[in-house]
């Protein structure tokens, strides 16, 4: 890739795993009982013909990663674990009570923060309470977060047990001076060990959580993670550019200062040799910054155009409504976002109030609908098309205009109904839905509030 397109197009932008992203949600329009009225339509539309998908949040990790965007919660007390089940249980139990019919579940994952920072019989006892509840629907798809360096054959063994035949691990990077400055030292041996037991008791998918443009890393760090990772080969692994955004994410991202960060050209070399030595290894880019083998589901998936976006990421299979459980968790109705209290004390108050702990959210206008399935479209697929009147929308003329000049850098091909985004063009694929972002364009940031593109 060459460094003048680099330069050209490393500017901050969304990773867009929502349209409109989260600061352009129009919160004073917005209200719980349009999140519920919301909800309730999509639920009666969806359940019964895809079912839906729960999202859980887990938050409490043991120590801080200092390269961590998630929002967590330190500690090393575990007497934390049975009050925060008993809530996340309370507020299905107020889902439940909403809808009128029983929820089919579709997919359960469990995120964090650190899933396996609890208690097997804690994790029982959730994914046991959450399933008394509701049926589960064929094809179902159970995944959970683990941390290689507290991940037990017991949790592995026990959330099979529950369904679960998916499972990722956070890996990063094996070089220990980088694993030092981002606070998460994990020799490979963990990994290893981890891996092989999911194997050993029967996960048909196993994914490794790479990052590149970590600090102090070069290139032969990612080529070393690389080539270790294929000893085990993961059916899946995402390759995800660190995002550096310590004047949002405060002291977890100062561990470190900003000139052992790589930047600009650098970062990209990580990305491009370490993308060659993963297809050369076998692994197929499936959207962005994800890989996988060809016996996967999200490269079935890929293939048959059925891959989906959402706050986790990418997913093999897409239910109209997501459920997100615990604190700070985001939902999805299709037609609404909605995000849950992030205060821990707040987010026990709503609930011991009987209140769903709903505290933000968007309900989307027809316009966000078309413009959302356009990006989703260009995230999924590197193509999108509005040849459907129903994907028309009236800003469409000047879209395509500011895409002219990334068609003559080469990043796309317009043609009279579609565009299609290039091999060359894959890289900058987030700049391209840029264009395509009508709130971003009618609201410039004031101070910068997303990572850098490239
Ligand atoms: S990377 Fe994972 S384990 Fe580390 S602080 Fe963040 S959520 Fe916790």
């Amino acid at each position: 890739m060459s460094c003048s397109l680099i330069q050209k197009y490393n500017v901050a932008g969304p990773r867009y795993t929502s349209y409109p992203t989260v600061p352009y949600w129009e919160e004073a329009s917005f209200s719980l009982q349009q999140w519920k009225q919301t909800l309730k339509r999509s639920f009666d539309e969806s359940n019964h013909v895809e079912g839906i998908s729960l999202y859980i949040h887990l938050p409490f990790c043991e120590s801080l990663c200092t390269f961590c965007g998630c929002h967590k919660k330190v500690t090393k007390r575990h007497d934390v674990e049975q009050p925060y089940i008993q809530a996340v249980l309370k507020e299905w139990d107020l889902y439940c009570q909403l809808l009128a019919d029983r929820p089919i579940i579709k997919e359960i994952h469990l995120g964090g923060g650190t899933p396996t920072f609890f208690s097997v019989e804690h994790l029982q006892q959730l994914i046991e309470g959450i399933l008394a509840k509701a049926n589960i629907a064929d094809g179902y798809e159970f995944s959970f977060e683990g941390h290689p360096n507290n991940t037990t054959r017991e949790h592995l063994h026990a959330l099979y047990e529950l369904g679960f035949r998916r499972v990722s691990y956070g890996v990063q990077d094996y070089n220990e001076t980088v694993q030092k400055a981002i606070h998460r030292v994990q020799p490979f041996e963990h990994v290893e060990r981890v891996t092989q037991w999911a194997r050993e008791i029967g996960y048909t998918s196993i994914s490794h959580d790479l990052v590149f443009g970590l600090p102090f890393q070069n290139l032969a760090d990612v080529l070393h993670t690389i080539d270790l990772t294929n000893t085990l080969m993961p059916d899946r692994l995402a390759f995800y550019s660190y995002a550096h955004v310590p004047w949002i994410k405060g002291n977890g991202q100062r561990g470190f200062k900003d000139h052992d960060v790589p930047k600009d050209g650098m970062k990209r070399t990580l990305y491009e040799e370490g993308k060659k030595q993963l297809l050369a290894h076998g692994y197929h880019e499936i959207g962005m910054d994800h890989f996988a083998l060809d016996r996967d589901e999200m490269y079935k998936a890929f293939h048959a155009g059925t891959l989906h976006r959402n706050f986790m990421g990418y997913t093999s299979s897409k239910t109209q409504v997501m459920i997100g459980l615990g604190l700070s968790s985001i939902s999805d109705s299709w037609y609404s976002f909605a995000q849950n209290e992030k205060n821990l004390d707040a987010y026990y108050n709503c609930l011991e109030n009987d209140e769903i702990p709903v505290v933000k959210g968007h309900v989307l206008s027809v316009e966000d609908l078309k413009i959302r399935q356009h990006i989703l479209n260009l995230m999924c697929t590197f193509q999108t098309s509005w040849s459907d009147q129903a994907m028309d929308f009236a800003e469409r003329g000047d879209v395509i205009q500011q895409l002219v000049e990334m068609q003559h850098d080469g990043l796309l091909n317009i043609e009279a109904d579609r565009i299609v985004i290039t091999e060359q063009g894959k890289p900058f694929v987030r700049n391209i839905c840029m264009a395509f972002d009508l709130h971003l364009k009618r609201r410039k940031p004031e101070t910068q509030i997303f990572s850098m593109t490239i």
